[in-house]
């Protein structure tokens, strides 16, 4: 099983062997590593790119519970992983905006029950219980930014082997994306909408 390096370091470098490299009939390569720095597509959050060696890194996705990487090359033995740092900081922002709209609304008693951090797709749906207002989307704005302007820092903790993360003493989500070191990192998030669709809330936003 690959070893997740990402979960537990920011690095955007490292080195790791080839456990697999199989080509597809579309002359591209699938490409298993004993570990990696690369977040596979999932959970909401789009796929890191960089390179494998000489190998450009197109896609990450999770198969079977293991990450396989698709490259344009084959690779082999130990090699250099490079995670593209502009995408990747975009993913990570996207993907803790998320996490701080989720903290706002659910203030107001709705849950967050999935997201898409993907650019002009962004968005948080949450359900309800009972009967709930929705939330304005300027006071969801405000306190949002409330929370970027705080520079709050990343908590992250690994228990039972279940890996939450928070910043400061916010509520913790159990999470397998990437997260900002501080909140202010996330700069400023837009509400594009929010809008009730038979009792879930859908909040689209924009960074
Ligand atoms: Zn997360």
């Amino acid at each position: 099983m690959t070893e997740r390096t990402y979960f537990d370091s920011d690095e955007l470098e490292t080195t790791a062997e080839v456990v697999s490299c199989t080509q597809q009939e579309d002359r591209k390569y699938r490409v298993v590593l004993s570990r990696t720095l690369f977040h596979p597509q999932g959970g909401g959050q789009l796929t890191d790119i960089g390179t494998i060696g000489e190998a450009a890194m197109l896609k990450a996705t999770v198969e079977e519970s293991e990450v396989v990487h698709l490259t344009d090359a084959p690779v082999v033995g130990a090699v250099t992983l490079l995670v593209d740092a502009e995408n990747r900081r975009r993913n990570t922002r996207y993907h803790s905006a998320g996490h701080l709209i989720s903290v706002v609304v659910e203030r107001t008693g709705w849950r967050a029950v999935k997201g898409d951090h993907r650019p002009g797709e962004a968005r948080v749906v949450f359900e309800r219980d009972g009967e709930l207002a929705v939330p304005a989307e300027a006071d969801v704005e405000v306190a949002v930014a409330e929370l970027v302007g705080s520079g709050l820092a990343r908590v992250q903790k690994t228990e039972d082997g279940r890996r939450t993360v928070t910043w400061g003493d916010l509520p913790a989500y159990a999470c397998g994306g990437t997260h900002v070191v501080s909140t202010a990192d996330v700069g400023k998030v837009r509400i594009v909408s929010a809008k009730d669709k038979k009792g879930q809330l859908s909040v689209r936003y924009e960074l």
